[in-house]
C-alpha cells in the first residue's frame, strides 16, 4: 500500500541512503542539485526492473526489437523534433529571495488553493443541508463560492491561451491578478517570465571555430526514429511492428525535485510501435491495457494506478495519457502513452532530406508509419517500488522493525546465507550452500552479530528469504528458512531451497502471470 505522506517521502529518502540504495552525487562536495548515484543494492534493484520490463516488451513480443543508441546525436534532430524551439518551461525568479521557480506551477499551485476553498465551501453546506444538499447548484448560487469558481475557470483558460501562445508577459500578468507570493520571501517582487530551454548543450570538436553545439538527448526516442529503417531494413521487420530502448536522458529541469522523481540525469524505458496510418488509435488502447496490467502485476495494489488524460496535447500527438501511480506525494505521472502521429519520421524526413518510408507489401503502396509510444521513467519505477514496499510494523514483542516489501522477483537480493556461528565448520557448509545458489539467485553472504540483528538488516534490504545454517545442518543437512514477510520459520532439506527461490523469486514466473 502507497502511503501518502510527505514524512514518508523523507523516510524513504534516508532509507535509500542508510541501505545502499540511493546517494546524492557528488555528496563529499555537498552534492549536486537533481542527481543521484545508485549504491550496491539500488543498483541490482534498478537492473531487475530493467529486465522486467526489457522481457516483458522484446521477448514476449515476437514484434518488438531492442536497440541501444547513442546519447550525442546529430544537432539537427533536436530542430526536426522541435525540441530546440518548444522544448521550454516558463521561468521566473523572486527579487527578494533570489528564488527560481516555474511560473506555470505557480499558476497552478494558486488555482488549486482556490479549488480547495470552493471545496471548503461545499463540505460545510454539504454538513448544513444533509441529505437535501446539491453541490452544482450550490456552486452556480453562493456568491463567495461562484466568485472562487469563475477566477479558477478564468484562470484556467488563461494559463493555457499563455502556455499554447508562447505568451510570457501574459504569464507575469496572471502571476500578478492571482497575488502569488513568493513561499519563501513572501513578497510579490517578480522578475518578468522568461522561456528556459530544458535541453543540456555542449561543444563537440576541439578546435573552437569548428566545434559544434550538440545536446545531451532529453528523450531516448529520437535514437529510435532516426534508426527506424536500419532496423527495419536489417531486421525485415513487417508493420506493426516496435523498437525498445532503455538509456539514460538529460533535462536541465528548472527545480529538481522530491528525490528521484524528478532529476536532471536520469533514465527512460521506451517503445515506439511503429503502425499503418489510421490504426494508430487500437494500438494506442491496445498500449493503454497491456502496460497497465504490467505494472499491476508487480503486486503493489492495483488502487495505486490510474489513467490520467491529457487535455492539452503536445505538438506531436493526437491521442496522449498517463499511467499516475500513487507516490508519497500524490497521483503523478510515471508512464506517458502518447499516439505521436507521423510527426517524427516526418520532419526528420524534411530535414534530412531522406526518404523515411516503409513499403507495405499487401498494399502495394509506401507510407511514413504512425507511432503509438510508451515512455516509463526507471527512476519514477523504482521510487513507486521503494515508496510503496516501505512498510514500519510494531510486533508482537512490542519491538519495531522497517520492512521493505519489494516484489521477490525485482529483490536485489533473493536470499542470505546465515552461519549462525563463525565456527564449528558452519561457515564452511553456509559457503557451499552458497556456491549452488549463487548461479542462479543473488544471494548475500553474513556472518556478524546475531542472527535476530542479521535478520532487521535483511528485512530492511527487502531479502525475501533468510537461510540459517546451524549444528544440526551438519547433521541431517536441513536449514531454518526465515520468511521476510510473515517472519515464519520453516525447517527443510538443503535440496529444496533452489525450487523455493525459483517458486517464489523467478522473474520469468512474474513475466508468465501479466
Ligand atoms: P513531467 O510532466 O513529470 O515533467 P513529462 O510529461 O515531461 O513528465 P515525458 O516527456 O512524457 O515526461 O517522459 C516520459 C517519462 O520519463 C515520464 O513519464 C517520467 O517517468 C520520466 N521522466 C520525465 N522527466 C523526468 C525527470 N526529470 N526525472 C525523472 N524521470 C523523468
Amino acid at each position: 500500500m502507497a502511503q501518502q505522506d510527505d514524512n514518508i517521502l523523507k523516510k524513504v529518502v534516508s532509507h535509500a541512503k542508510e541501505y545502499g540504495f540511493v546517494f546524492p552525487s557528488s555528496e563529499i562536495y555537498d552534492g549536486l542539485g537533481g542527481v543521484y548515484d545508485y549504491g550496491q543494492n539500488g543498483v541490482e534493484l534498478k537492473n531487475n526492473i530493467k529486465e522486467y520490463w526489457w522481457r516483458f516488451m522484446t521477448s514476449l513480443h515476437d514484434n518488438i526489437v531492442g536497440l541501444d543508441s547513442a546519447i550525442f546525436m546529430h544537432p539537427t534532430i533536436w530542430k526536426a523534433s522541435g525540441h530546440v524551439d518548444a522544448f521550454n518551461d516558463p521561468m521566473i525568479d523572486n527579487k527578494d529571495s533570489k528564488k527560481r521557480y516555474r511560473a506555470d506551477v505557480l499558476v497552478e499551485d494558486a488555482i488549486a488553493k482556490l479549488e480547495e476553498k470552493v471545496e471548503k465551501e461545499v463540505e460545510k453546506a454539504a454538513k448544513r443541508f444533509g441529505e437535501s444538499f446539491d453541490k452544482t447548484m450550490f456552486i452556480a448560487t453562493n456568491p463567495r463560492v461562484a466568485e472562487y469558481q469563475k477566477k479558477v475557470d478564468e484562470a484556467n483558460a488563461r494559463l493555457k491561451d499563455a502556455m499554447n501562445g508562447n505568451d510570457m508577459t501574459a504569464m507575469k500578468q496572471l502571476v500578478i491578478d492571482l497575488e502569488v507570493a513568493d513561499p519563501v520571501s513572501g513578497t510579490k517582487n517578480w522578475t518578468d517570465v522568461r522561456q528556459f530551454n530544458l535541453m543540456f548543450s555542449t561543444e563537440m570538436g576541439s578546435v573552437a571555430e569548428e566545434a559544434n553545439t550538440i545536446y545531451l538527448r532529453p528523450e531516448t526516442a529520437q535514437g529510435i526514429f532516426v534508426n527506424f529503417l536500419n532496423v527495419q531494413k536489417t531486421g525485415r521487420m513487417k508493420i506493426p511492428f516496435g523498437i525498445a530502448q532503455i538509456g539514460k536522458a538529460f533535462r536541465n529541469e528548472i527545480i529538481a525535485r522530491q528525490f528521484i522523481f524528478r532529476m536532471r540525469e536520469f533514465e527512460q524505458m521506451e517503445m515506439q510501435f511503429f503502425v499503418k496510418p489510421g490504426e494508430e488509435m487500437k494500438w494506442y488502447e491496445y498500449w493503454k491495457e497491456k502496460r497497465m496490467r504490467w505494472h499491476q502485476t508487480l503486486g503493489l495494489g492495483k488502487e495505486n494506478y490510474r489513467f490520467h488524460d491529457h487535455l492539452n496535447l503536445a505538438h506531436y500527438a493526437n491521442a496522449a495519457c498517463d499511467i499516475q501511480f500513487n507516490f508519497p506525494m500524490g497521483f503523478r505521472e510515471l508512464e506517458g502513452i502518447h499516439s505521436r502521429t507521423d510527426f517524427d519520421l516526418r520532419s526528420h524526413e524534411k530535414f534530412s532530406g531522406k526518404k523515411l518510408q516503409y513499403f507495405d507489401p499487401e498494399d502495394n503502396q509506401n507510407y511514413i508509419p504512425y507511432v503509438v509510444e510508451t515512455s516509463v521513467g526507471l527512476d519514477r519505477m523504482f521510487l513507486s517500488v521503494l515508496a510503496s514496499s516501505y512498510v514500519e510494523e510494531k510486533l508482537e514483542d512490542g519491538s519495531e522493525r522497517v520492512v521493505l516489501r519489494i516484489p521477490p522477483a525485482l529483490a536485489p537480493n533473493k536470499v542470505a546465507i546465515l552461519p549462525l556461528m563463525k565456527k564449528d565448520g558452519l561457515p564452511e557448509k553456509a559457503e557451499a550452500i552458497m556456491n549452488v545458489l549463487k548461479f542462479d539467485f543473488r544471494c548475500y553472504y553474513e556472518d556478524k552479530d546475531t542472527i535476530g540483528k542479521r535478520y532487521r538488516r535483511m528485512d530492511a534490504i527487502g531479502t525475501p528469504f533468510c537461510i540459517t545454517i546451524d549444528h544440526q545442518t551438519l547433521q541431517d543437512d536441513t536449514v531454518t528458512i526465515r520468511y521476510r514477510d510473515t517472519m515464519k520459520q520453516d525447517r527443510l532439506k538443503t535440496e529444496e531451497i533452489k525450487s523455493i527461490l525459483e517458486q517464489e523469486c523467478s522473474m520469468s514466473r512474474l513475466l508468465q502471470s501479466i
